[in-house]
């Protein structure tokens, strides 16, 4: 394979220049009249995987994002719990009504199944058997759950809930972060779309 340089947009370039300023004048020099895999031996010495390397830290790293997301789901929930108890409206509390509590019972509902969906994740990875791909469909339901959480519990909290000293706004906020990071919800769709059609839609 020839100079890195030949397959990134000259906007990618940049970035990634900028980027490598942090790095030693000899990985500088690696990529810039090396071939690729002399470049990825400077970067990350006695690696015998290549690309591998730092994609297997990716995956590890997403499954952990499957686990901290649901505290988040978890922390909007609890302050909803306490707010609808406490909140009352035409004499009884926000939480009496059924609009509500079907609206709290589907955050329960979506947390509970993203922590199975984790503590299998983690059983795999345990026997050594996690697949990126049962990765990439954890953090794409975990993000999703979790941001759909925030973003209802917001609502749910009227004008309380676009205050920040209410969790919601700030996890919503952040969960916009997390669910793009580490890949966004649409390439971990396209992860899965692969495994099922064996097709490359990338
Ligand atoms: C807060 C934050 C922290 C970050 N931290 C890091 C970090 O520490 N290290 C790091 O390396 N990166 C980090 N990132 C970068 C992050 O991983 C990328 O932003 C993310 O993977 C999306 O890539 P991109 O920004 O290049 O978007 P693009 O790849 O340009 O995608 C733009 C949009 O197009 C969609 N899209 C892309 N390709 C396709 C396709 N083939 N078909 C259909 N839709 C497509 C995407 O889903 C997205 O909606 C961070 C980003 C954020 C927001």
């Amino acid at each position: 394979m020839s100079n890195p340089m030949s397959r990134i947009s000259p906007e990618r370039q940049q970035h990634f220049l900028q980027s490598l300023d942090a790095f030693s004048k000899d990985h500088r020099a690696a990529y810039w009249s090396g071939t690729f895999a002399e470049f990825l031996e400077s970067v990350l010495p006695g690696s015998t995987i290549g690309l591998k390397a730092p994609l297997s830290c990716l995956t590890q790293a997403r499954f952990g994002i499957t686990w901290g997301v649901i505290g988040a789901a978890q922390a909007c929930l609890s302050q909803l719990l306490d707010y609808t108890q406490t909140r009352v409206l035409f004499g009884r509390p926000l939480a009496a009504n059924q609009a509500i509590q079907i609206r709290l019972a589907a955050m329960a509902r979506g947390i509970t199944c993203a922590q199975l969906l984790s503590l299998q994740l983690g059983r795999l990875k345990d026997a050594g058997r996690m697949h990126p791909t049962q990765v990439s469909l954890a953090k794409w339901n975990n993000c999703r759950m979790a941001l759909d959480i925030a973003r209802d519990a917001r609502d749910m909290l009227g004008g309380s809930g676009i205050s920040a000293e209410y969790v919601p706004i700030r996890h919503a906020l952040n969960l916009e972060s997390v669910i793009t990071y580490e890949g966004t919800e649409t390439i971990h769709q396209l992860t899965i779309g692969r495994e099922l059609t064996g097709i490359n839609a990338f």
